[in-house]
């Protein structure tokens, strides 16, 4: 990296930056994309997981963003097949007022995704929710209707693979510390924070993808958000994972938040366990490890008991929290309702050289990044490069995820492992399950699981490292392979 001047230097590895790199690099500008821990560590390893349709915000009249929510939900089931599924929601209407309210609003919703929806809604009783998803105590009915549900942090790692694919240079574990040029931003100054060896890597465009850091990131030029005037305001949120059997449902459920605060908690199938969130406050801590607090705990497990009546404290057993990376309200820098603050994104531009991209959502990652590099473009001048490709380019998966499946259930059947490992390997490496399934075939050891009676495989400790880069084992267990959102309990091995 110390080597080259590149077109665009991309700061942060979430999947904003990740997004910009893929989106820079296949229309032909040289890429370097450097982040301070790992790809996903921050707010793009820690959400709902959801690649929903903005549904929610059709109360606050945003139709343009429900729009482009739905745009990229379709976009995503397209490049990512294997990735991004599917899975209904049951939506609790527990009043009249509630029923006519969300009925109205998903009419609207399948309205605005005609030509890319996943499936219309309709109503269920009470009844019907509790043959879909036993346990279930409330008596309230509601609505069905669908959204999509992703590993994020898998996302994360497939999209920055993507733009490795297209030349973008990536490193994680190599943290900016200041920005070069005087005047002019030219690139940034980068310590490895595993080595402590400084470089310095210049630019014609240094890209702010910092998400929640990024008035940190943006005071380093000493211009702009030097002001002092925070453009953003986090707000943390957080989520439960309750043990194998507490909830059993393979559909989601939205019910009423139990504090009477106008709020919804999502309860979201993830595998053989389930996870509930999510909270929604402003945050003025440590943005580096946001906890999850007693009273986190409290509001989502009394929306969760109260529907589900069996479930206590003893159920949960692993819990995230994360910061939304929320604009400040231009007018109200003090600390206002979070929820009333804007989900969508803004670019920030200046000092010359610096970019600064903040907002948005896991879901319109590939949006934002089309409209920042179109402004990146005009600027290291647009004969240079090619229009935006993202919409076609594949995430790891070429073809349909159900041939992919078919195959690889027969070459597991081969190598006698069962179907689920099959579909496992299919979900989270695309077309590298035929890659994993060599290596297993070559080394039998590898296709055990790494925990008794937690479904990750060896195999998958040995992709992580060289097939994701990842360097630490935290960055092995707690991101690629989700293995500390199963059961925080469990003591990982020493992969060294
Ligand atoms: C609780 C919660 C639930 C959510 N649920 C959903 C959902 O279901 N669907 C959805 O669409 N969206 C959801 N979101 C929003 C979505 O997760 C975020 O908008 C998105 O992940 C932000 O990504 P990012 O890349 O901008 O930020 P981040 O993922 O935080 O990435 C920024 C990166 O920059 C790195 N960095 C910081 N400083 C430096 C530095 N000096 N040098 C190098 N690197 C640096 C950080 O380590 C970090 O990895 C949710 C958010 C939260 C908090």
């Amino acid at each position: 990296m110390a080597e080259h001047t590149f077109d665009v230097l991309v700061i942060g590895g979430g999947i904003t930056g990740a997004g910009i790199a893929l989106d820079a690099a296949s229309r032909g500008f040289s890429v370097a994309l450097v982040e301070k821990a790992d790809f996903a560590s921050g707010t793009s390893g820690r959400s709902s997981r959801l690649i929903h349709g903005g549904i929610r915000y059709l109360e606050h009249g945003e139709v343009g963003l429900v729009r482009e929510c739905l745009r990229e939900r379709k976009v995503l089931l397209r490049l990512a097949p294997h990735l991004v599924r599917p899975v209904p929601m049951y939506l609790l209407a527990p009043s009249a007022k509630a029923r006519a309210r969300y009925g109205v609003g998903l009419a609207g919703y399948d309205l605005l995704a005609v030509g890319r929806n996943v499936g219309v809604h309709h109503r269920v009783t009470a009844q019907q929710v509790r043959d879909a998803v036993p346990g279930f105590g409330g008596s309230s009915g509601g609505y069905r209707y669908f959204e999509c549900q992703t590993d994020d942090a898998r996302l994360t790692v497939e999209v920055a693979r993507t733009a490795h694919a297209f030349g973008a240079v990536l490193a994680n574990h190599a943290e900016v510390t200041g920005l070069l040029g005087d005047g002019r931003v030219a690139g940034a100054a980068v310590t490895d924070t595993l080595s402590g060896e400084a470089l310095e890597v210049r630019a014609k465009v240094t890209v702010n993808a910092t998400g929640v850091w990024a008035d940190r990131v943006s005071a380093l030029a000493g211009g702009a958000a030097a002001d002092g005037r925070p453009r953003l305001q986090p707000s943390k949120g957080v989520h439960l994972v309750f043990a194998p059997g507490a909830i059993q449902t393979t559909a989601a459920v939205v019910v009423p938040a139990a504090a009477g605060d106008g709020r919804s908690v999502f309860l979201v199938p993830w595998d053989d366990r389930v996870y509930a969130g999510t909270t929604d406050t402003p945050y003025a801590g440590d943005l580096d490890n946001p906890t999850v607090e007693t009273a986190d705990q409290q509001y989502v497990l009394a929306a969760v008991a109260r529907h589900f009546p069996a479930v206590t404290e003893r159920d949960v057993v692993a819990s995230w929290a994360g910061l939304r990376p929320l604009l400040a309200s231009a007018e109200a820098r003090e600390p206002a309702a979070s929820e009333d603050l804007s989900r969508r994104h803004a670019v920030f531009e200046g000092p010359a050289g610096l970019v600064t991209i903040s907002g948005g959502k896991l879901t319109t990652y590939r949006a934002m990044a089309e409209d920042l590099v179109d402004r990146v473009a005009a600027a290291i001048g647009p004969a240079r490069a090619g229009r935006c490709r993202t919409r076609s380019i594949p995430l790891g998966l070429h073809g349909s995820a159900a041939d992919a499946l078919a195959l690889a259930r027969a070459e597991a059947a081969r190598l006698a492992l069962p179907p689920s490992a099959a579909a496992r390997l299919v979900q989270r490496y695309g077309d590298d399950w035929r890659q994993a399934v060599a290596m297993i075939g070559a080394e039998p050891a590898l296709g055990e699981p790494v925990i008794d009676g937690l479904p990750v495989l060896k195999v998958e400790v040995e992709l992580a490292r060289s097939r994701e880069m990842a360097v630490t084992d935290e960055d092995v267990f707690v991101r690629r392979t989700r293995l500390t959102t199963r059961d925080a309990s469990v003591r990982w091995p020493d992969t060294g």
